[in-house]
């Protein structure tokens, strides 16, 4: 998950550098673009100044050198002399359109063959010619007058003049040509640069603040009358003359004085931006200009910001999906970690973990109510122990498969460890439930095939129920599990969770609490059981606990020695028992001089201690205590499962001379070739038998087989729990060897078993 974050605030931090690079990269462009732009603007000015300048001079030569023919021999009186010299001069140049010679006062008195003048034609009362034929007068350039439709010869012309003088320098009249505006031969055709920049030039005004077009290429507007008799809007004017100030710092005059082209940005009269090249020609005082949208710029640069965004994109595109692969993949590596750890790695159910994590969701969604199911097999540590752990993995995932297709999704399997599930199901009528665990419990019973061989385990489960039982998972598996014990000691059955196991628990736990200082306080001591042989003579004692507790009353060592076990206090309350017991009987045989057998019970849990074997020796060697004189009663409810690990033990003690006893004989499950294995030296027969011989013949049977068995094995029968003397006497009548029962004496302390001994020596 964190990774996840990381990756994409990765991604996330390139974006936005590779946006702020990109971003950078398309203002630099752009820039750049316009810089190249604005540079190509000062090449075409250039262009466009120096060959209109050209054609400016030569017709300036054309006109002084016709001037001088003109004048010279006053070939100008003779008309038609000079006709013929304007018409030669015209065939030779095509850019003119005729020519006329003025006097000094602006009458025309000469033009080219090609004009019909009306007579009295002046050029100095005309608007129009006025002002650039006084300026000719003036001046010894030729002078370029305003732009102007000639009706004599159809046709818009840009009217040049020069004076011509005599030899003192005297003017003696003006010499006019017009050059051709506009049509095929217009002056200034070969000019045209791109189509869309338009080529301008104007005329500068120095008297009055007016300036007109000589020349605009501008294709959309053909109003000739308005481009070229019309000045130019002041409003223009103004705000170009401002914007070079600004950007330029030059004023008019300065700009008239300086040669040089300069390039600005202006706002046309349609408000669209524009391009402008503007340069000034001294000589024939005309203004140049070239203008075009700055659109062209912006094109340029939209094409260039399409090929850029389309890499942009693209490559976004691929960071993304190279991103995007990264991060699945880590989310598919992580999932699979995630699943790791929530699910058992041998079955593939949800573990504990699991369990624990979606409790709160699993009891928000069943606030009705589910029932806890803590399933044990029975019997699967033999499987393991014989088979191997491999054949043993693979009854659990077989196990863990019927359980996933005997419940649905909607009910959480969860494997606790071991040979042990977890098992929630939602609530459900009680009888449909009770069906459904004898089919579980049938299911799972069912033969598991693997390696060729058979097996069959069965399975034992307890239940506790939300919110009934109780409102936390750890109770409820914990009650669940109580009830699981219970379930145990029938095997391959199910059990409730009950009131009467909360109340035994909560003695448990005040047992537990109790005994933890019971020694201490003193509040121990042993009861000794006589047994009688056959003869009626002392065969020897059996040593159990007594616990008598101030807060508690009396307790039964049936109750505390299982708690013992359960809680780690075997140890010490064993060590307690074996001590005192070879303690005080050693006190009384020394005493009385009398020896006789003593018998200690050891429970399992003792038994499987790593060092049982030399703690036992140290406590006998300790009490000096003579070792054949020492039975230990082994319950026969040793499970078989820790059969094996016992057996080896078991030899050992008997090779010390310490003789053993199988006690609650018939019980438990030991076969005949069980108890073959077994170094048993004595059998002894469950209180439960002895109870129903009197009047269940079955049972008197089996009584009877039990002593047999004992013989051919060479064990000694004990009858424990006899009460009566027609109980001893159908034993003896069976060769029972050993008796202990109330009919003989209840388990006495230690006084009373001195007096006892006394009383019957
Ligand atoms: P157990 O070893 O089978 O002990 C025999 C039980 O039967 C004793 O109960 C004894 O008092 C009782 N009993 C003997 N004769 C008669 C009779 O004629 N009639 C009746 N009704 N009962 C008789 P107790 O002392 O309550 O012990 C119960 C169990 O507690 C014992 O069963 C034994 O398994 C365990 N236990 C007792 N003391 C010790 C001990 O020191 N160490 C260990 N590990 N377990 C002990
Ligand atoms: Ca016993
Ligand atoms: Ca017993």
């Amino acid at each position: 998950m964190i990774f996840k974050k990381n990756v994409w605030s990765i991604f996330y931090f390139i974006f936005i550098v590779v946006l702020f690079l990109y971003s950078a990269l398309l203002y630099i462009r752009y820039h750049e673009i316009k810089d190249r732009h604005l540079l190509s603007y000062k090449y075409y000015t250039e262009i466009i100044a120096q060959a209109a300048n050209s054609i400016f001079t030569q017709e300036d030569m054309l006109l002084t050198i016709l001037g001088n023919q003109l004048l010279g021999n006053s070939v100008y009186k003779n008309i038609q002399e000079s006709k013929k010299i304007l018409d030669g001069a015209l065939d030779k140049d095509s850019l003119l359109l005729g020519f006329g010679l003025a006097d000094i006062d602006g009458n025309i008195i000469l033009t080219s063959s090609n004009i019909k003048l009306p007579k009295k034609s002046n050029l100095l009362k005309n608007e129009i010619t006025k002002e650039s034929f006084k300026e000719a007068l003036k001046s010894s350039n030729m002078v370029v007058g305003r732009a102007m439709f000639m009706k004599s010869i159809d046709a818009w012309v840009v009217p040049l003049r020069k004076a011509i003088r005599d030899v003192e320098g005297n003017v003696i009249g003006v010499l006019n040509a017009a050059l051709n505006l506009n049509g095929e031969n217009s002056f200034l055709t070969n000019l045209t640069l791109s189509k869309n920049k338009s080529v301008i030039i104007i005329k500068d005004s120095i008297n009055i603040n007016e300036f007109y077009r000589l020349y605009d290429n501008n294709k959309n507007n053909l109003d000739y009358e308005f481009l070229y008799n019309k000045p130019i809007s002041e409003m223009i004017i103004n705000s170009s003359f401002q914007n070079i100030r600004q950007k330029h710092n030059l004023s008019i005059n300065g700009l008239r004085d300086t040669n040089s082209i300069i390039v600005f940005e202006i706002k046309d009269m349609l408000d669209k931006e524009a391009i402008v090249g503007l340069t000034y020609n001294k000589k024939f005082r005309l203004w140049y200009l070239i203008k075009n949208s700055s659109d062209e710029i912006y094109n340029e640069f939209i094409s260039v910001l399409a090929v850029y965004s389309l890499i942009f994109i693209l490559s976004f595109i691929l960071f993304y999906l190279l991103f995007k692969y990264i991060s699945t993949s880590e989310k598919r590596k992580n999932d699979a970690l995630v699943f790791q750890t929530l699910h058992d790695t041998l079955t593939l159910l949800p573990n504990r973990t699991y369990m624990y994590k979606n409790i709160d969701r699993w009891s928000l969604n069943n606030t009705n109510g589910y029932y806890v199911m803590f399933i044990d097999l029975d019997n699967f540590k033999n499987i393991n122990d014989k088979f191997g752990h491999i054949v043993g993995d693979n009854v659990l995932v077989e196990v863990a498969n019927r359980l996933r297709s005997f419940f649905t999704d909607n009910e959480m399997i969860v494997r606790q460890g071991g040979d042990e599930f977890i098992i929630l199901k939602k609530c459900q009528d009680e009888k449909v439930l009770n069906k459904k665990f004898l089919e579980l419990i049938n299911e799972i019973s069912k033969t598991y095939h693997i390696d060729n061989k058979e097996f069959r385990v069965g399975l034992s489960i307890g239940i506790s129920v939300y919110p009934k039982d109780a409102q936390t998972i750890e109770e409820l598996l914990s009650l669940a599990d109580t009830a699981m014990y219970e379930a145990k000691k029938r095997k391959n059955s199910y059990c409730f969770f009950s009131e009467k196991m909360r109340h035994n628990n909560i003695l448990k736990a005040d047992i537990e609490q109790e005994l933890r200082s019971a020694i201490e306080k003193k509040e121990l001591w042993m009861a000794y059981q006589p047994q009688i042989n056959a003869d009626g003579s002392l065969h020897g004692v059996e040593a159990l606990a007594r616990w008598e507790n101030e807060k508690l009353g009396f307790v039964g060592p049936d109750k505390f020695i299982g708690v013992a076990e359960e809680t780690g206090l075997m140890r010490e309350l064993g060590e307690f028992i074996i001590t005192t017991s070879l303690r005080e009987i050693k006190k009384i045989q020394s005493e009385l001089n009398l020896h006789f057998n003593l018998s200690i019970n050891i429970s399992v849990v003792q038994l499987m201690e790593a060092d049982f074997l030399e703690y036992i020796l140290r406590l006998i060697d300790n009490e000096a205590f003579n070792k054949s004189m020492l039975t230990l009663e082994i319950t026969e409810s040793l499970s078989i499962e820790d059969l094996d690990e016992v057996l080896p033990i078991l030899n050992a003690i008997k090779e010390h001379g310490i003789e053993m006893s199988l006690d609650d004989f018939g019980t438990g499950y030991s076969s005949l070739s069980i108890l073959k294995k077994l170094p048993i030296n004595e059998l002894k027969i469950d209180k439960s038998f002895i109870d129903k011989i009197l009047y269940d013949k079955s049972e008197r049977a089996l009584v009877q087989s039990i002593i047999n068995i004992g013989k051919n094995f060479n064990m000694k029968t004990l009858a424990e729990g006899v009460e009566t003397q027609e109980q001893v006497d159908v034993l003896k009548n069976y060769k029972c060897d050993i008796f202990q029962g109330y009919y003989y004496s209840k388990p006495l302390s230690y006084d009373n078993l001195l007096q006892y001994l006394k009383h019957n020596k």
